[in-house]
């Protein structure tokens, strides 16, 4: 590896990593992003994992929150090759019986699909959607004194609470299937606190502006961050796996797009014995099972929204979903799991071989359960679309453990960087004045293992930066 000094060295490339290099080469820094795999990217990345010609994406594939993300919208990624797709339906929750609720482009769309919750979709969501390009750099971030401090406790009398208390605002099945799906993305009991404010958040990011996917997958998000980092004049050096801090070259500061778990393996002598003691105790939650396939033709769903939809929510109603998070969150695996499923060749047509497609999805699993959930989610995509089995031509699947070995932040198959859970939401990895700072004078955490926590949205990245500016390089 090169001596070179630089001003900043960056470990990983995931969004975060890739945004934290962009805001520091911006204001003229020298900086080197190293990744441990041969192709940059982290949760961004796409490759024919089933048959040729067929792209899937490894990890991340619908990206409302990079969209919205107020650092990545500032950045010319549509010069560098990126193109967003938005799916005319969001996210479609699929009942029996042939029904679905459907996420559409505006509260009005949505609300009208309901029936006779229309109006308490309207009241609910309605509000967050008006105020979401305020709200989201308030919610994207650490906690702060916010700019507009009655805006902000308006969501949290709504969002502080649980999704099941959110969805006793509702009477229909679909208005509280549709409440359950969203929360669920957060990998949490929907008992939980503050699992009320994760549904809200993805319900305002479909009606704000959509989800959408982008068109090659979601490789070219990174290509296009890496690219606009490089036109910046910054330097990435791929197939370099950081075993110790003590192997990377000198720099100012260091930022790891990693979770606790490394940053004890790569630099324990470093950390003052507070932190290494809240390192150690940070928790990790549950994982996942993913399912890649290659399709000879759509998903035959029965509801007619479904196939328009970029994003299904398999996994019935309100109820059963909450049962079965529930389970999983004890360690019990929930026998009809809650199933997220994205469909992107019908609406992005370099997916797949002309008229064929691809399709991905994955259930919650026990942290580091090595269980086969293949059967369950077919079983459960078979339930809302009879036929689809006879439509696979081939799979991949990814457990908890494959899922580690290809990225080693996916502790147990914890896509999150740990637990989003209240206790854990804002002093990730650990309660200190500013959470991206580490015990180490100069090496900050960067990663979904921060504020404000998983997804693609390269906040973790932008704000670990911002301190780090502040703290090194007095640039404010
Ligand atoms: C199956 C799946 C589906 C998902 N779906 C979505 C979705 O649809 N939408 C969404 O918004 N989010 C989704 N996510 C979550 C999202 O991908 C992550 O939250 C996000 O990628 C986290 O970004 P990050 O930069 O913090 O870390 P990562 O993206 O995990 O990047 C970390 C990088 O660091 C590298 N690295 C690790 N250790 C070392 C080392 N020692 N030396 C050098 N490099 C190292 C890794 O190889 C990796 O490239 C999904 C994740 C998974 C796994």
């Amino acid at each position: 590896m090169s001596l070179t000094d630089y001003d900043a060295v960056v470990v990983g490339s995931g969004p975060n990593g890739l945004a934290a290099a962009i805001a520091l080469q911006q204001k003229g820094l020298s900086v080197l992003v190293l990744e441990a795999k041969s192709t940059i990217g982290g949760g961004l990345r796409s490759a024919e994992l089933t048959l040729p010609g067929f792209v899937h994406d490894i990890c991340s594939a619908v990206h409302p929150l990079a969209a919205g993300s107020p650092f990545l919208q500032t950045l010319p990624l549509a010069e560098h090759g990126l193109e967003y797709i938005y799916p005319p339906v969001a996210a479609a929750h699929p009942l029996d019986g042939g029904i679905a609720a459907l996420l559409e482009g505006t509260t009005e769309e949505t609300a009208r699909g309901l029936g006779g919750d229309a109006a308490a979709y309207r009241k609910l969501v309605g509000p967050v959607v008006r105020d979401w390009p305020a709200l989201a750099p308030e919610l994207l971030g650490p906690l702060h004194f916010p700019k507009n401090p009655w805006m902000l406790a308006r969501f949290g009398l709504k969002g502080l609470p649980s999704a099941a208390w959110l969805a006793r605002r509702f009477r229909t099945r679909q208005a509280r299937a549709l409440v359950a799906g969203m929360a669920a993305h957060g990998m949490l009991p929907l008992t939980n606190w503050t699992t009320a404010a994760i549904a809200l958040v993805f319900l305002a990011t479909g009606n704000d502006r959509g989800w959408p996917i982008p068109r090659r997958g979601s490789m070219a998000l990174a290509e296009a961050l890496a690219g606009y980092f490089l036109s910046l004049g910054g330097r990435i050096e791929t197939g370099v796996f950081v075993r110790s801090l003590s192997q990377l070259p000198s720099s100012r500061c260091v930022l790891l797009d990693l979770t606790p778990r490394q940053l004890l393996q790569l630099g324990g002598h470093r950390w003052s014995s507070l932190y290494r003691w809240q390192l150690e105790r940070y928790r990790y939650g549950m994982g996942v099972f993913k399912i890649d396939w290659a399709l000879a033709e759509p998903i035959p769903f029965l509801a007619e929204g479904c196939r328009r939809a970029g994003t299904v929510h398999i996994g019935g109603t309100f109820e059963e979903i909450a049962a079965g998070e529930a389970s999983t969150a004890r360690g019990i695996q929930a026998e009809r799991p809650f199933v997220l499923l994205q469909q992107p060749s019908v609406f992005d047509t370099t997916r797949a071989p002309h008229g064929l497609h691809t399709a991905w999805a994955y259930c919650h699993v026990p942290n580091g359960s090595r269980e086969d959930m293949t059967e369950s989610i077919e079983r459960q995509v078979e339930r809302m679309a009879p036929g689809f089995r006879e439509r696979v031509l081939a799979r991949h699947v990814f457990d908890t453990a494959r899922m580690e070995e290809y990225n080693p932040n996916y502790i147990g198959g914890d896509i999150n960087g740990g637990v989003m859970d209240i206790r854990q939401l804002f002093t990730r990895p650990a309660l200190r004045w500013s959470p991206y700072r580490t015990s180490s004078k100069g090496i900050y955490i960067c990663s979904s293992a921060t504020p404000p926590g998983g997804g693609v949205h390269g906040m973790c990245g932008y704000h670990a930066a911002r301190r780090a500016l502040k703290d090194v390089f007095r640039i404010g």
